[in-house]
């Protein structure tokens, strides 16, 4: 039998229908899921039976016993983490791309995808004000975007330094000195690992987690040789930004490269009223980001951006060190990525960015740290609530008196569902999280938001008097 278009169809109209079920039920639901992983194996687990089941069944099963153990991430009451949710054509463009099923390594073999990802890392370029000669990346998020500008960097280092690494890997070659912000997101050491650098050495950071170019510059005069600096865009619980002007300087000084770390920091780029966080940002090396978190494309998008192009060819080709000239033109997709077969995930990423135009963009960023500055100003007005950080930019961080008070509002903003936010621990204190990542959080949401953690804080409080 071949596999005709009817084969599809049934499956995927009853998965078209059941997506639009699950998308409706985001405004209302109870935010967190209703069982946990444990309570759901067996639905999915137990021997595979040697029978087959109609692809059509398989669709209506999976959504049947998935629902009550899915997390409304993608609802406009989700603060947790920093998540962000699907806008509309991205969510379209990315089953188109699974219906295309083109293998996106080679620029020769899919044309379609090769245009279309170079045109949306053109425009990433230009909305983010990143050098326009820079080389783009589609990953599967900031942790391999954010390794990819550092392995850029690690074959640059080691270039300079006389050393192939291609050839001789890292033994008995220089050493590259790694220097990272105290507060820097901790999948920066996952790439440094993975690149076989080891543990960096922290720099101190201001009251808001800020990385000091004085200090920067000290731990760097302690030593010579090749550096790496890694600096961030967006601090989990602050909001801030490093002060790229001046550590970028400092860093450029010692001939260090730098990474930016701007997973979902670097969209402040995209907003001139914010051109004071990143002033400085675009005098960097190379850059991570994702595009499934302010971007709100589905997972799983991150974006590698490398200026030194030879530098990324040669950590990601599969052919041997490039000379300069053989850098030139776009390359092929494998070249700026560490996989060969993928998706063509930069689809999505281009559906939104033509959603919403450079306009709808910068509105869009705008609108996210719009609301964050709105629910701290509201809670704030709250006695018994801090709120830890100047919010600039999309992140608030609440604490409510002691850590327990602050634990225990958590647990009851998480319990009553309205909203998601994440407890964490930041600077010595345990905090309640709020990050607004997701598109269609509007002011009914931000409503929701205050309301659930000003009863929360006033519940527990009356429990312990
Ligand atoms: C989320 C995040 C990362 C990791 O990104 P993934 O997409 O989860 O791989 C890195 N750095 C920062 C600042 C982040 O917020």
């Amino acid at each position: 039998m071949s596999a005709g278009a009817e084969t599809y169809s049934e499956a995927l109209a009853a998965a078209a229908r059941l997506a639009a079920e699950w998308l409706k039920s985001l405004p209302d639901r109870h935010v967190g899921p209703a069982l946990t992983a444990h309570d759901l194996v067996a639905d999915f687990g137990g021997p595979l039976p040697a029978e087959g089941m109609p692809p059509v069944d398989v669709v209506e099963y999976l959504a049947a016993k998935a629902e009550p153990g899915l997390m409304a991430m993608p609802s406009g009451r989700f603060f947790g983490w920093v998540i962000g949710g699907t806008l509309p054509a991205a969510l379209a463009a990315d089953w188109l791309v699974s219906a295309w099923d083109q293998n996106s390594g080679l620029r020769y073999a899919t044309p379609a995808i090769a245009a279309i990802e170079e045109a949306a890392g053109q425009w990433l370029l230009q909305l983010l004000r990143l050098p326009e000669e820079s080389d783009v990346g589609f990953t599967t998020g900031a942790t391999m975007a954010n390794f990819t500008g550092m392995a850029a960097a690690r074959w640059r280092l080691m270039a300079d330094a006389g050393w192939d690494v291609d050839r001789n890997g890292l033994a008995g070659g220089p050493r590259i000195r790694c220097f990272v912000g105290q507060e820097r997101h901790e999948t920066i050491d996952l790439g440094l690992r993975y690149l076989g650098l080891g543990q960096p050495t922290a720099v101190p950071v201001d009251a808001q987690g800020r990385l000091i170019p004085g200090e920067l510059n000290r731990l760097l005069a302690e030593g010579s040789g090749p550096a790496l600096v890694c600096l961030q865009a967006g601090n989990l619980h602050s909001g801030a930004f490093d002060p790229f002007d001046d550590a970028i300087q400092v860093a450029h000084r010692h001939g260090a490269w730098v990474h930016v770390d701007g997973a979902f920091g670097l969209w402040a780029g995209a907003v001139p009223e914010f051109a004071h966080l990143t002033a400085g940002m675009a005098l960097a090396d190379s850059w991570g980001t994702d595009a499934h978190k302010t971007l709100n494309v589905p997972y799983d998008c991150g974006v590698a951006v490398v200026k030194d192009s030879p530098a990324l060819r040669s950590a990601m080709g599969l052919h041997t060190s490039y000379l300069v000239h053989d850098a030139e033109g776009p390359g092929d997709p494998f070249e700026k990525v560490p996989e060969l077969s993928r998706r063509g995930r930069g689809v999505p990423v281009w559906a939104a960015l033509r959603s919403l135009g450079s306009d709808g963009v910068a509105a869009q960023v705008r609108g996210l740290a719009r609301a964050a500055s709105l629910i701290a100003e509201r809670l704030i007005e709250v006695d018994g609530i801090e709120v830890l950080n100047p919010v600039d930019y999309t992140q608030v961080s609440l604490a409510f008196g002691d850590d327990a008070t602050t634990r225990a509002v958590t647990a009851r903003v998480i319990q009553d569902g309205k909203v998601w936010m994440s407890g964490s621990r930041w600077q010595g204190r345990d905090v309640l999280r709020v990050s607004v990542s997701n598109w269609s959080t509007n002011t009914d949401d931000v409503g929701t938001a205050v309301d659930a953690v000003s009863s929360a804080f006033a519940a527990v409080r009356a429990e312990t008097g």
